[in-house]
């Protein structure tokens, strides 16, 4: 018996035995796991095999804040990135790029509840000329840019741009793209100023997300461990519930509470066969 067997062997007896371990081993795990892609569980409680790291640089986008190390995913959603960034080339754009998912993905320590299976990633509505990269210094300094007046639920027209609704009604349009989020301000100008809305149906009205626009896409086709999101009422969501959304925001905005900051989500609700991701060998090549 080899000394590399034995070591496997203890490695497997610890992936079995040891509780998955609450946030910090995800968040300090720094490569994929080898092998092929896997995502297993859900947006919000979950984990990823086999997952890519996005290039911090390509045509027509760039990563923000790279040293959270969040910029991995499904490689479904690296080549969607890199092809949104060539939409936004082909328009003179580059794209700022937000988190994506940590290496083996799971539970971020801060910033989100979901982005835990590799299949999620925030995309800012702010953009650059396509031929300036900034320094690195700049892609964890820049301040992401709110578009709305929270106050009067309205656009801030001195903020917004067509061309980032261009960009939005491009990723709905890819049909790998199950949802995205944006703040419920935006989605309802958009059901104002929209002729043909029906691509808003997957334009879904969240809290926050009015600095950038949140992506996810569905479970990838055949993986059988990825537990898909329910899916969402029919039509194109220019309705009373969108408008009770808005009000919301508003309300908030004239009489803010004090924040309270939310606990960081568990790994307890992971399921068991993420264990094995998260104490699994690097990939190959890293
Ligand atoms: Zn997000």
């Amino acid at each position: 018996m080899t000394v590399r067997f034995l070591v496997l062997c203890s490695l497997l007896v610890l992936a079995v035995a040891l509780p998955v371990r609450a946030d910090n081993g995800w968040s300090t795990v720094a490569y994929p796991l080898a092998g092929p892609p896997q995502v297993i569980g859900s947006h919000a409680a979950g984990c990823i095999a086999g997952a890519m790291a996005l290039p911090l640089a390509g045509d027509g986008y760039q990563v923000m804040r790279p040293s959270r190390n969040r910029y991995y995913g499904h490689p479904m959603l690296v080549r969607f990135v890199e092809r949104l960034g060539q939409q936004a080339a082909a328009r003179g754009a580059r794209l700022l790029v937000g988190d994506l998912a940590q290496p083996r993905g799971g539970p971020m320590p801060n910033g989100h509840r979901s982005h835990q299976s590799g299949l999620d990633v925030d995309v800012w509505f702010l953009q650059q000329p396509r031929d300036r990269l900034l320094s690195r210094a700049d892609t964890e300094r820049i301040e992401m840019p709110t578009m709305v007046r929270a106050a009067e639920g309205t656009l801030n027209p001195s903020r917004w741009s067509p061309r980032y609704r261009d960009m939005l009604k491009m990723a709905a349009q890819s049909p790998e793209v199950d949802r995205i989020f944006v703040n419920a301000i935006i989605k309802q100008a958009l059901c104002y100023s929209e002729t043909d809305r029906s691509w808003l149906s997957k334009v879904r009205p969240w809290w926050g997300h009015d600095a950038h626009f949140h992506v996810r896409l569905a479970c990838p086709p055949g993986d059988g461990q990825c537990k898909p999101q329910k899916p969402f009422p029919p039509g194109d969501g220019c309705d009373a519930d969108l408008a009770n959304w808005v009000r919301d925001i508003v309300r908030a905005a004239l009489s803010p509470r004090p924040f309270r900051k939310p606990e960081p989500p568990s790994a307890d609700r992971l399921p068991v066969a993420c264990n094995a991701v998260l104490y699994g060998p690097m990939a190959r090549g890293w």
